[in-house]
C-alpha cells in the first residue's frame, strides 16, 4: 500500500523547502515563458532567465490576476501544446469570459497526490468509504476529490450534488465514513437527517468531513461537528490552483497547511500590493511551482488570510494559513465600516435558538443604507412573541459590538429562506447609489 503521509516532504526543514522551491521556481519561470501571455509579460517587464536569481527576486515578476486569465481566454496561458493537455476546467464569472485552467497528465497525477496527502493528514485511509457531495463537471470539488480519494485507496462514492434524501440513504447503506461537503449544505444535510429520523451518531458510520469551497466561521464548524457527530476539517482550493488540496487543516484544527512544494506563498496588502508584516491579514498570492500545462506566477487569489506563526504540533513544516475570512470582493462596506459575512455568521451560530440558514440584505431606506439580517429559527424554539423579541434584541446587541453598526434582525420560521445547492449566497445588495 502506498501511504500518503509523505513524511520527508511534509516535514522538510525551511532551508531545504526553500531550496526546493527555488529549483522548481526557476523551471516554472522558464516554462511559463513559453506561454503567449507570459512571453509578452516578461518582454514588457524586462524579465529574462537571468533577472530572477533567487526566491527573493520573485517580487520582480508582476502579479497575475483573474482578468489576465479572462483576457487570454481560452488558451493564451497554455505553456505546452494543447495536444499534451488532457483536461480543461473552466469557471464562469458573472460577467465577461470564463477562466480556463489546463492540465497535463503529470499535473493531474500531482493534484491527485496532493489531495490524497490532505486526506491522509486528517486520518483517512484506504479502509475509509468516501462520499463526495460536490457537483462533478467543471467544478473542481468533484473530480479533484474523486481522484484524490481514489489515489488514497478509499472506496469512493461520486454521489455529486443535490438530492439530500438519496445522499443520506447512501451514507447509511454504504457505511460512509467521510464526506466532502460545502459547509452550508452540511448543516442542511444534518437537518434533513433529523427530520427523517436518522441519527447520524446511531445510524451512520460518519466520522470525518472535509468542508470547504466557501468561507465559514469556527462556530459554524463546531455546529456541524456537533450536529453530525464528526470532526470537520477545513479545506481550501480554487480552480486556478487546480482545485481542492491547496491548503488543508491537519488534526490540530488550527490553520490550514499550504503545500509549499507545490506553491510559493505570499500575503500582500491588497491596496499597496506590498507584503504585509509577518502574521498580518492580507490577500493570498500564490505561484505554482509544479505545474506544466499552465503555470501561474504571483496569482492574486483575492482571498484574505494570514500566516499563523510558529510550528505546528503535528510536525509538518509547511506554512499554516488561518481560516479564510472571505474574499476582498465579498467585503461589505456599510456606513464606512468594513465587514465580512463570516463575522456575522460567527455570532449567529452561537445561539442555539437559531437554525443554519441566514441572509443579509443591504438596502437603501430614505437617505441611508440599512442592513437586514434574516435568520431561520431552529427546531428548539418557541413562537412566543416576547421571547422572540428578547432574542432579537440580544442578537442585535452582540452584532453591534462586533460590527459597530446596528443591523435589523428578522427571525423567520425554519425553511423559509432559500436553500442553495452550491455555494451559499449570503448577501443581497439592493443598495441604490445615492
Ligand atoms: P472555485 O474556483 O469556484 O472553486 O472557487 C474558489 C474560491 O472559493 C476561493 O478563491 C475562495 O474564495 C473560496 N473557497 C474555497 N475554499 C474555501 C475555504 N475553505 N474557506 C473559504 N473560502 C473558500
Ligand atoms: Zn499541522
Amino acid at each position: 500500500m502506498t501511504t500518503y503521509w509523505q513524511r520527508e516532504m511534509e516535514t522538510l526543514s525551511r532551508e531545504k523547502l526553500e531550496k526546493l522551491q527555488w529549483e522548481r521556481l526557476k523551471d516554472t519561470i522558464e516554462a511559463a515563458g513559453r506561454s503567449p501571455f507570459y512571453k509578452k509579460r516578461f518582454a514588457e517587464n524586462g524579465i529574462t532567465a537571468g533577472s530572477i536569481r533567487s526566491l527573493g527576486d520573485l517580487h520582480k515578476i508582476p502579479f497575475t490576476t483573474k482578468d489576465d486569465l479572462r483576457n487570454t481566454y481560452p488558451f493564451g496561458m497554455a505553456a505546452i501544446p494543447l495536444k499534451e493537455c488532457v483536461r480543461l476546467h473552466s469557471s464562469s464569472g458573472t460577467t465577461g469570459n470564463p477562466t480556463v485552467v489546463l492540465h497535463s497528465r503529470k499535473d493531474l497525477e500531482e493534484w491527485a497526490d496532493q489531495v490524497a496527502r490532505c486526506m491522509y493528514m486528517v486520518g483517512l485511509r484506504d479502509t475509509d468509504v468516501f462520499q463526495n457531495t460536490s457537483g462533478y463537471g467543471m467544478f473542481t470539488g468533484g473530480l479533484g476529490f474523486q481522484y484524490g480519494a481514489e489515489r488514497l485507496g478509499a472506496l469512493t462514492i461520486p454521489a455529486a450534488a443535490g438530492n439530500t434524501k438519496r445522499q443520506i440513504k447512501f451514507i447509511k447503506d454504504f457505511h460512509v465514513t467521510c464526506l466532502h461537503i460545502i459547509p452550508s449544505y452540511a448543516a442542511r444535510l444534518a437537518e434533513v437527517m433529523y427530520e427523517t429520523g436518522v441519527d447520524p451518531r446511531r445510524d451512520t458510520q460518519l466520522r470525518t468531513i472535509c468542508i470547504g469551497a466557501e468561507p465559514h466561521s469556527e462556530e459554524q464548524r463546531k455546529r456541524i461537528e456537533q450536529l453530525l457527530g464528526v470532526k470537520a476539517y477545513n479545506c481550501f482550493g480554487m480552480s486556478e490552483m487546480n482545485g481542492p488540496g491547496v491548503a488543508f487543516e491537519c488534526t490540530e484544527q488550527n490553520g490550514l497547511h499550504v503545500w509549499e512544494d507545490y506553491v510559493v506563498v505570499e500575503v500582500i496588502d491588497p491596496e499597496t500590493l506590498l507584503p504585509v508584516r509577518d502574521g498580518e491579514v492580507g490577500e493570498l498570492v500564490l505561484t505554482t511551482i509544479n505545474r506544466e500545462a499552465m503555470p501561474l506566477l504571483r496569482y492574486r487569489t483575492r482571498d484574505l488570510t494570514r500566516i499563523i506563526q510558529g510550528d505546528c504540533p503535528c510536525g509538518r513544516t509547511h506554512k499554516r494559513l488561518s481560516r479564510f475570512q472571505g474574499r476582498s470582493d465579498d467585503m461589505i462596506i456599510m456606513k464606512g465600516v468594513n465587514l465580512f459575512p463570516v463575522q456575522i455568521e460567527n455570532i449567529l451560530m452561537q445561539f442555539n435558538e437559531l437554525g443554519n440558514n441566514w441572509l443579509i440584505t443591504l438596502e437603501t431606506v430614505g437617505n441611508s443604507d440599512e442592513m437586514l439580517i434574516e435568520v431561520e429559527l431552529s427546531d428548539l424554539f418557541t413562537d412566543d412573541y416576547s421571547v422572540l423579541q428578547r432574542l432579537a434584541k440580544e442578537i442585535t446587541r452582540q452584532l453591534k459590538d462586533e460590527l459597530l453598526l446596528t443591523p435589523r434582525i428578522k427571525l423567520v420560521a425554519k425553511g423559509s429562506l432559500p436553500v442553495m445547492e452550491g455555494k451559499a449566497v449570503r448577501v443581497k445588495d439592493l443598495r441604490k447609489l445615492l
